[in-house]
């Protein structure tokens, strides 16, 4: 297999027909930032922007990877197709072994409506922001109704989540502060759904109601979406059928609303920035061996030209 050349195309047919080889190696494909990007990135436009993009945030311990799981049983309760993307934005590493270990996934591991991978930043320039969006859209091609994206590690990420996403849950859990905490971070205006886990736990209705009046206080517009604040407890799946009806819910409220294509928009014109803004950087980095740079620094120096000057004219000229 490793010696043969496999065509792009064909890796997208398989993709799409369920193979999950093929779309592990899609993934990797995007992932390694590999010569195949760009081809990648093309066979798969066609046959994307049907799934549903769920981001789930939430400090770390507050139970994502845990509602996750069973957000996936209940979604394959409706015999819905799911995927699952973990990004890690802090960790250097590769993720690929990272989602192997977690137990919770495990149930979910021999089922082939469900596709799980992990994916970190790997230390690339531009990173995440590159690579997290072209492997979402290997999941929707490979026919995900719904791709859960969850954050792993201990990165203050939830507004990168929230921009890859259709929908975002935040998560919250009982005795953490949260309320405040939550106001802080400015998740409250990313927040879709609100989700008060472990509320098996004592406070959770105490969140909830704090949670509840700072929600309420945010002006919206006639017509507008009001965040639902659930509880759950995700150990054992209470209260998850209802988080998966408000996702289904807040769905056709952004499909009739329009609102849909208005966030799509806004994120593909970041994604169109991240991928420019990674290209300047690359020419950057290749002038390292270039004379132009040199000139230019001395040019500042005898005071020939200012520093902004000499950036604008490197910039013109990359
Ligand atoms: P993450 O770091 O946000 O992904 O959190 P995890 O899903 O790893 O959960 C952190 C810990 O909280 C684990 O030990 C879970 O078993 C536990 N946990 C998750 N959900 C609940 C819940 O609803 N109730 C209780 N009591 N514990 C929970």
């Amino acid at each position: 297999m490793a010696s043969r050349a496999v065509s792009v195309a064909d890796l997208v047919e398989r993709a799409r027909a369920g193979e999950a080889r093929a779309v592990a190696r899609l993934i990797s494909l995007v992932e390694d930032q590999s010569s195949k990007l760009r081809e990648v990135s093309a066979a798969l436009m066609p046959h994307t922007g049907k799934a549903h993009i769920v981001g789930l945030t939430g400090a770390p311990g507050v139970g994502k990877s845990t509602s996750t799981s069973a957000l996936v049983k209940a979604l394959r309760a409706q015999g819905r197709r799911v995927g699952v993307l973990a990004v890690d934005p802090t960790s250097p590493f590769s993720g690929g072994a990272l989602l192997g270990d977690r137990i919770r996934m495990q149930e979910h591991a021999t089922d082939d409506g469900v596709y799980i991978r992990s994916m970190a930043s790997r230390g690339h320039l531009g990173g995440l922001s590159v690579a997290a969006p072209q492997a979402l859209r290997v999941l929707d091609a490979a026919g995900c109704d719904v791709v859960l994206v969850e954050t792993v590690g201990v990165g203050q990420s939830e507004v990168e989540i929230s921009g890859l996403a259709d929908t975002t849950l935040v998560l919250l859990a009982p005795g953490m502060g949260d309320g405040i905490q939550a106001a802080k971070a400015g998740i409250l205006e990313i927040g879709d759904i609100f989700v008060v886990n472990k509320a098996d736990r004592e406070g959770a209705q105490s969140t909830r109601r704090e949670l509840r009046s700072v929600v309420t206080m945010t002006d919206r517009p006639d017509g507008a979406w009001k965040p639902p604040i659930l509880l759950t407890v995700a150990t054992s799946g209470e209260g998850v059928d209802e988080v998966a009806s408000e996702i289904a819910q807040h769905h056709d409220h952004l499909v009739t609303t329009g609102e849909l294509d208005r966030r799509r928009l806004a994120r593909t014109r970041r994604e169109i920035e991240a991928l420019a803004l990674t290209s300047v950087r690359d020419r950057f980095a290749h002038l390292s061996g270039d004379t132009r740079l040199d000139t230019l620094a001395a040019d500042v120096l005898t005071g020939a030209i200012d520093p902004y000057a000499a950036a604008d004219s490197l910039v013109e000229n990359l």
